[in-house]
């Protein structure tokens, strides 16, 4: 098997710098016999609102069902429109139709973030609620957001997933929408051995029913209020994210360090992710954006890095989104910024050794070419 010198990511090298710790969360769990629902997913959930600056927070199965109760919650229904950007991971959008909502989408900024100022040309009559992801770790324009959203009446709920930890302001994602989700997948940056999801939110109904929602619809072990899937975090995970919690300030710091350390020395070469004003970002994927992407990306694959796209086709060209009518045509920002976007390794354990290895091929390929 070819096997990369510069991997795209790293996690049992992470998951060693903390082993002893997770080994012994794992234990007490299984010496428990507490595997549902019990006094590790409460403590997690209060120590994740805590962190997220949020009143209340409820663990789910996965970030795409923590968007999908998140929206449910709001109680949608099928005319309904919800607002979010093309460019992000499926699961912006999907989570609205499984909703039963339509998706709309609005072209990004060249953050790659929701372009605010186009905002109020998609919103109709339909318009229930606005989706602004956090991409790549970077807060979305979360005041103009809300100044629109409370001037139509919507809902915000922050697709969070990439961002836990990052702030605008000094203010925290996950403090600002009516709610906002969270991912626990292992490629994000505080996540579970396996899947998991939060919510975080201000609104004592939305997080009752949420906790209702992600069990049964039940209140308790005799009575259902409503049908609803099974979408919860389980103990032994939550466990396990209580000891990575303890540890995430310090991971991002290293994360941010060693982006701020590329965004010099690629700067040459490549358009880098600079912060903007008053954003702290999280660097969940380190994204440039480069001419001549493709050959650019072969050739670090080929020379032992491995550089991916996020993501390569845009949602509303997507099979899955045919009957929502969107064309090539539609979303010029969304489209250029596509072309050129690279995704390179950006992990606590990368060694300078190896992004110096990055960057001496970057440089070569630009050189030589
Ligand atoms: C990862 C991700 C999700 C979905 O999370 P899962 O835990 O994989 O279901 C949703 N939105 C964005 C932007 C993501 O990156």
């Amino acid at each position: 098997m070819f096997s990369y010198t510069v991997p795209y990511s790293a996690l049992a090298t992470e998951a060693a710098l903390v082993k002893t710790e997770l080994m012994r969360a794992v234990e007490s769990v299984l010496d428990s016999g507490r595997y549902i629902l019990g006094p590790e997913v409460a403590a997690f959930e209060r120590e994740f609102a805590e962190y997220c600056q949020a009143k209340f927070a409820a663990g789910t199965s996965t970030g795409t069902s923590a968007l999908y109760l998140a929206l449910r919650g709001i109680g949608l229904d099928e005319r309904d429109e919800v607002i979010t950007v093309p460019n992000s991971f499926i699961a912006s959008a999907s989570s609205v139709a499984l909703a039963g909502a339509k998706p709309v989408f609005v072209d990004i900024c060249d953050d790659g973030n929701m372009d605010s100022q186009k905002l109020e040309d998609v919103i109709s009559d339909r318009t229930r609620a606005i989706v602004p992801v956090h991409l790549t770790g970077r807060p979305a324009r979360m005041k103009d957001v809300l100044e629109i959203a409370r001037r139509h009446d919507l809902f915000v709920l922050e697709d969070a997933a990439q961002a836990v930890g990052a702030s605008l302001d000094g203010k925290r994602v996950g403090s600002w929408g009516h709610a906002a989700c969270f991912s626990l997948h292992p490629l994000k940056n505080l996540h579970a051995f396996g899947d998991g999801g939060m919510v975080t939110t201000q609104d004592p109904d939305l997080i009752a029913g949420l906790l209702k929602a992600r069990n049964h619809g039940m209140v308790n072990r005799e009575q259902c209020d409503f049908w609803s899937f099974n979408s919860r975090l389980d103990e032994m995970q939550a466990a396990m994210l209580r000891v990575q919690l303890r540890y995430l300030d310090a991971l991002t710091e290293t994360r941010r360090s060693l982006a701020l350390r590329y965004n010099d020395l690629l700067r040459p070469y490549v358009e880098v992710p600079d912060e903007g004003p008053g954003e702290h970002c999280v660097f969940q994927t380190y994204v440039v954006k480069a001419e001549r992407r493709d050959e650019l990306k072969q050739y670090l694959n080929e020379h032992g890095v491995e550089a991916l796209i996020h993501y390569a086709t845009p949602i509303h060209l997507q099979p899955a989104a045919k009957d929502l009518g969107y064309s090539a045509l539609d979303f010029p920002k969304t489209m250029q910024h596509v072309s050129k976007i690279l995704s390179f390794p950006l992990y606590p354990t990368l060694t300078h050794v190896q992004q110096d290895r990055v960057v001496e091929l970057v440089g070569s390929f630009y050189q030589k070419n």
